[in-house]
């Protein structure tokens, strides 16, 4: 019969301690007939000196001895980072309670009793190496996840730094484009003003198109701008009465409701805890939206909220064209359109900027097909201490 091993197929080899050779003898053959290396020491020191070299997977010690006794061998194995993680069984007469646990005290992890049964010595040796194989195996995983949290943390670190160094660098950027790209646009403007009759249609044209060009990238970098400023820009979290914020919103959006004849409907809205500022992007950006891409029909808005959990889930409603579920997740990504310019004008930067205001405020954000035609807009966000208001 071999002895059981967790995941080391080696025999596992045991020191037996006992001053009396004839003990020594007779436990080492018990234990090799059963596949195990069996080594010897007939004394504390040897014990130790033995231990230290051969680095035995468990110690069977006899207690009593003379010079150094079983309980002053178990404390200097302990004492020696080498061996203190081996496990030491004590053989001995002793049945007083007291003298086992000034043993277990000193490091033993069991007892066996003399005269002792081989039966009962085998399962115990096999129990113990048993469970130490599995507290390597423990450690070994517990280093190793330690590790990869080490790691993961580094790596987490390093992508918030880079993620500031990136929010930063487009603020800077799109806010130092801003100048020279309004002097392009208006130069360009004055030249077609002040030189008609030197220009020919096609002149006109051209600079038409220059124009053009500078104006939309004058609505990129502003969006950038506004995109960039959710990281850095940032203002403390207040209660904030989600109601109003939508008023502010459907107030910025009112020549856009007027030409497209949007009725908007809104329920009762909680306050919650959030950047009053941000909230009314994340608001106007899903109803400009809403607007944006109407279907045929005039566009009808229902902004409503719903408790989840600690947290409010909203929703903003359209019965617009509506999305292909394939595009519910890429929308959200920066300049990510399904649609080109010339169908719909935009950015790309909208959803990308709900998004990063949702995340902001420790919610999500998603998006499903609405019940009949159109688009269903969700968000969660934190409710402050007050319900919902009307
Ligand atoms: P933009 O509106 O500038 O194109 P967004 O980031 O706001 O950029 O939206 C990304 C894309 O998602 C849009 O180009 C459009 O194709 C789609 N989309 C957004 N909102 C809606 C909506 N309410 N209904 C249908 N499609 C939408």
């Amino acid at each position: 019969m071999s002895p059981v091993e967790i995941s080391d197929p080696r025999p596992a080899t045991i020191l037996i301690v006992d001053d009396r050779p004839a003990n020594l003898e007779l436990m080492a053959t018990e234990l090799e007939a059963h596949g195990y290396v069996a080594v010897v020491a007939q004394g504390g020191e040897e014990a130790v000196a033995r231990a230290r070299f051969v680095q035995p997977d468990l110690i069977l010690m006899d207690v009593m001895m003379p010079a150094v006794d079983g309980f002053e061998t178990a404390r200097r194995l302990k004492a020696c980072e080498d061996t203190r993680d081996i496990p030491v069984i004590f053989m001995t007469a002793l049945t007083d309670t007291r003298q086992k646990l000034i043993g277990f005290a000193a490091g033993a992890v069991d007892y066996v009793t003399k005269p002792l049964d081989s039966a009962e010595v085998l399962v115990r040796v096999k129990t113990h190496l048993t469970l130490s194989a599995l507290r390597r195996r423990l450690l070994t995983q517990n280093e190793q996840l330690q590790r990869e949290v080490s790691a993961h943390e580094k790596t987490q670190a390093a992508l918030v730094r880079s993620n500031t160094e990136l929010e930063q660098l487009a603020y800077v950027a799109s806010h130092d484009m801003q100048e020279p790209l309004r002097m392009i646009a208006s130069y360009l403007q004055l030249v077609a003003q002040r030189y008609p009759d030197k220009l020919d249609s096609d002149g006109r044209e051209f600079i038409g198109f220059a124009v053009d060009g500078a104006k939309r990238m004058q609505a990129l970098i502003n969006d950038l701008l506004v995109y960039s400023r959710v990281g850095t820009k940032v203002r403390p979290f207040a209660p904030v009465e989600c109601s109003t914020v939508v008023d502010t919103a459907l107030h910025h959006l009112c020549v856009a409701i007027d030409e497209s004849g949007a009725r908007i409907e809104c329920g009762a809205l909680p306050c919650v805890s959030g950047d009053a500022s941000q909230l009314v992007q994340l608001f106007q950006n899903l109803m400009a939206n809403a607007i944006k891409f109407r279907s045929t029909v005039a566009p009808v808005i229902q902004v409503s909220c719903q408790p989840l959990g600690d947290d409010w889930c909203f929703s903003v409603t359209d019965n617009g064209i509506g999305i292909e579920p394939e595009y519910f997740e890429r929308i959200f990504v920066l300049f990510q359109r399904l649609h080109g310019r010339t169908q719909y004008p935009g950015t790309g930067i909208g959803l990308a900027l709900c998004k990063k205001i949702v995340e902001r405020h420790g919610g999500r954000i998603w998006v499903e097909r609405a019940p009949t035609q159109g688009s269903v807009f969700r968000f969660t966000l934190h409710g402050a201490s007050a319900g919902v208001g009307a």
